[in-house]
């Protein structure tokens, strides 16, 4: 049995049967079809408290296994908390080893990864005993800056992807002047922009494979890794330069149509120039999502208000959800449950208007958001079912209806949730004020 259950550190469940399933795998414990913890299952083998952390983490049953860079809060990797977590690796008293994991599908999957940044040494000043080689040069001393700079396979890799290495090579030992050397040039004009912008692809190349190879036995030779890097920062600058076509075509549709942003079936995050409600385009609805969270009791409450192009409310609805522990949960389940409450109004054509930039980041850019990818994957299913759907970022003073219906649940504590016609009464004036501003 190998430790899958983050509680600060990774630990195993604890087991309340006495007799153990070595067998036991974690996609087991999954209901694929409700795509969800299988709860009877839970209970039958852990204990109640064990239960209630299982559950906070969501798994993605639609993908296969993915990994994710524990150091940042999407999930993807970046040179500055590379950086930062040099520093920490470095310190003499290490708090905590860092670690990669993937998402919690199988366990196999945990075994690999449950202390993937483990190198050797670290491992050693923990009171490990291991071989303290390096897996692939047999080198003396394992240390992060051989790994990522001063291994045989590294080094190859490095001279292969045309990387240019400071005047006298590769410091060895001071992990942190190679990190000078790649940050300082990042912006080195007189290097090609493919180049000088690659090493995160080959720091996280070398780093994976290090563990794939001390972990599954996997070896890559330079050739390939260094393919699988050109192809990743190929796919980075596509990326980028595909973000930058959406901006141009985004911003001639905004000012052909004096502000508007509705970008049918796409996506975009693009924050208006002034912080009014604006109405959809022609045959759509637009729909703002408010959400408020109380961190007292663990109550998100959250609202949403459905209008016309002429800027009527058609629809409004609020409702609350319990045992929240913190606001990104509270917004995805707001803006998850809109979406799910248009579908069943059948409105099919929606432009959906989110406070939270966040969220517009990972249902724009999932790939840049793999801590997110439950969140990501529910949300693209339910926008799936639209014909047209489209996200904006929206400012608190335009969205301030929604806001206001879902911040009237917490602080009045009127838990009960309804769908009714238009707004409620006492929002007349800021709904008509809406109303008329926009039709100017
Ligand atoms: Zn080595």
């Amino acid at each position: 049995m190998e430790p899958w259950l983050e509680d600060g550190i990774m630990r195993i469940p604890w087991i309340k049967n006495p007799i153990i399933d070595l067998e036991l795998f974690v996609r087991d414990l999954i209901d694929f079809a409700r795509r969800d913890w299988d709860h009877l299952k839970l209970e039958e083998h852990f204990f109640p408290d064990d239960i209630v952390k299982i559950k906070k983490r969501k798994h993605v049953v639609d993908l296969d296994d993915f990994y994710i860079w524990k150091h940042n809060k999407n999930g993807d990797f970046s040179v500055k908390s590379a950086y930062w977590l040099a520093c920490e690796i470095n310190r003499v008293e290490i708090n905590s080893l860092a670690e990669v994991q993937p998402s919690i599908n199988i366990l196999k999957a945990q075994k690999a990864l449950s202390g993937a940044l483990g190198v050797t040494d670290q491992l050693r000043h923990r009171g490990m005993k291991l071989d303290g080689r390096c897996q692939v040069c047999g080198k003396d001393g394992e240390s992060i800056n051989h790994v990522l700079f001063e291994c045989s396979v590294a080094r190859k890799i490095w001279a292969m992807s045309h990387y240019p290495s400071p005047e006298n090579g590769f410091d060895k030992g001071a992990v942190f002047s190679n990190f000078h050397h790649l940050l300082v040039n990042r912006d080195n004009k007189s290097w090609p922009i493919n180049i000088r912008k690659s090493f995160p692809w080959i720091l996280w190349r070398i780093w994976k494979n290090k563990n794939l190879l001390f972990f599954e036995g996997k070896s890559f030779d330079a050739r390939q890794s260094v393919m699988k890097i050109q192809e990743d920062v190929d796919e980075w600058f596509l990326a980028q330069r595909k973000d930058r076509m959406v901006d141009l075509n985004v911003d001639t549709l905004n000012s052909s149509l004096g502000g508007l942003i509705a970008s049918a079936a796409q996506v975009h995050y693009l924050p208006d120039p002034l912080p009014i409600w604006k109405p959809p385009l022609s045959g759509r609805l637009k729909c703002n999502v408010g959400m408020s969270w109380s961190t007292r009791n663990n109550l998100a409450c959250s609202a949403w208000v459905l209008r016309d192009e002429w800027g009527r409310v058609l629809l409004h609805s609020r409702r609350s959800f319990t045992n929240v522990t913190n606001k990104e949960q509270a917004v995805f389940l707001s803006v998850l449950w809109a979406m799910e409450s248009l579908i069943s109004h059948r409105c099919t054509k929606v432009l959906f208007a989110l406070h939270d930039v966040s969220l517009i980041g990972l249902i724009l850019r999932p790939i840049a958001w793999p801590s997110f990818k439950y969140e990501s994957t529910e949300l693209m299913r339910c926008l799936g079912l639209f014909l047209e759907w489209s996200v904006v970022h929206e400012l608190p003073l335009a969205n301030r209806g929604a806001y206001l219906l879902a911040q009237s649940v917490t602080a009045e504590c009127r838990l009960n949730s309804y769908v009714a016609s238009s707004y409620p009464s006492w929002l007349y004036g800021l709904f008509e004020h809406e109303r008329l501003a926009s039709s100017v």
